[in-house]
């Protein structure tokens, strides 16, 4: 298990990194919703986005924890891991499930940057969390496979050179079990664009360059399947431990921001003679925002720590996004309490921050789902859906 410890030179250098991307680079980007191109190659050169891919094929070779450290530093400066925390975690599935072929061949490139696998095309809009019912197929045509379909909410496809693509390759009927039947595809979208593949951005409440894809025809070399045809869906799954982690680690990190923030006001600001934060009725949601994170902290690292040993980590790494998600949400609202009007003026970032956490209670899962996870999967009680 890494020593917190050990981390301290990480988050130090992270942080260092940041502070090149204060409150007005990330204002101006949020009002002409341009992708932070500048922050992603900075990250991308100080190697942190290679953070878990192994030394062997040119990444730092890190542990979950370390990588969770640096997710968390992004968010507590004030800064926005979103355009870029994919970079991390989608090499898993190629990682884990790849061909000795397919991880030389890509790894590398993902390693160094100069390969893009930032977009992760699962959710689609006629089945949503029911990943099952995806209707995207991919049917075998001699040495390619030919997809038609769509997909939604593919975030940043239209800055990444690779798509991990979930497709069905046996129609649901036919499948051998209720899970099986699903192919995972490593799709080059910069061959692809234009030869069957259309990206439509989708303008959303907070700068978050998502995406909806649609495949017409489009045909994808049969050795870009990554591992065997049908067992997709358990490929994906077992990235998704990785992808809730980093993310509730973000959340911590958001937290953290806001709880600063709105501790600083509150010592500062002074209303009727003295300082609004002298007011149990400022200083206790703030307090309980504090617990909230430190509580949601220790289940992050938790998860980190089984997920490192290689030990399963499933229910922690659903517990520790659920709350994280919960305690950044709530900080956030604190946070815009305790700043009064000044909450949702631009320049103080407090708006921008809320709408961009917003997000995390409901991708890449949604709170209910995870709670249908923990009720089946922890407590036995019977499947709801
Ligand atoms: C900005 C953004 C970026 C995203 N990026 C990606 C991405 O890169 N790749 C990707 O594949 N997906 C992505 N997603 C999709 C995201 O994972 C889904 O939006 C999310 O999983 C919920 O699916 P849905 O929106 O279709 O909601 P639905 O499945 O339609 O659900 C709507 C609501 O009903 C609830 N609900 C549904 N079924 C049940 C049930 N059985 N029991 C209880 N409650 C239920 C859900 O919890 C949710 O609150 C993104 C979404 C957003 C908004």
């Amino acid at each position: 298990m890494t020593d917190v410890a050990d981390l301290a030179p990480i988050r130090e250098a992270v942080r260092a990194l940041c502070a090149d991307f204060p409150g007005e680079y990330w204002r101006r980007l949020d009002r002409e919703r341009a992708y932070p191109t500048e922050f992603v190659a900075a990250l991308t050169k100080a190697g942190f986005l290679a953070a878990l891919i192994p030394e062997q094929y040119g990444g730092s070779g890190l542990t979950m924890t370390a990588a969770a450290a640096i997710m968390e530093e992004i968010q507590a400066a004030g800064c926005n891991g979103a355009p870029c925390h994919a970079q991390m975690y989608t090499m898993g599935t190629l990682l884990r499930h790849g061909s000795a072929a397919q991880k030389e061949r890509y790894l590398p490139g993902i390693a160094r940057g100069e390969l893009r696998l930032q977009a992760f095309g699962v959710t689609e809009p006629t089945s949503g969390t029911d990943t099952l019912s995806l209707r995207t197929a991919a049917v075998r045509d001699g040495d390619h496979y030919v997809v038609n379909g769509q997909k939604i909410w593919t975030s940043r496809a239209e800055h990444s050179d690779l798509m991990l693509l979930l497709a069905r390759t046996t129609p649901r009927e036919q499948a051998k079990s209720r899970t099986a039947g699903l192919s995972v595809f490593l799709v080059d979208m910069r061959q692809a664009r234009n030869n069957g593949l259309t990206i439509r951005p989708i303008r959303t409440m907070m700068n978050h360059a998502t995406t909806e894809v649609f495949f017409e025809n489009m045909r994808v070399p049969a050795e870009n399947l990554i591992g065997n045809e049908g067992e997709g869906f358990r490929y994906i799954l077992s990235g998704m431990n990785a992808e809730r982690i980093l993310i509730a680690a973000e959340c911590i990190g958001d937290a953290k921001w806001f709880i600063d923030k709105a501790a600083s006001y509150a010592r500062d600001r002074v209303v009727f003679g003295r300082p609004i934060g002298q007011n149990q009725g400022v200083q206790f949601p703030i307090a309980r925002a504090y617990i909230g994170m430190r509580a949601a902290e220790l289940m992050v690292r938790e998860a980190a720590a089984l997920y490192e040993a290689g030990k399963d980590c499933g229910a922690e790494a659903n517990m520790a996004k659920h709350l994280a998600a919960e305690a950044s949400w709530a900080a956030a609202d604190m946070c815009v309490q305790t700043h009064g009007g000044f909450g949702f003026a631009e320049e103080f970032d407090i708006e921008r921050k809320f709408r961009e956490t917003r997000l995390y209670t409901v991708a890449p899962i949604s709170t209910n789902l995870i709670l249908s996870y923990i009720a089946e999967h922890v407590l036995g009680l019977p499947r709801s859906y």
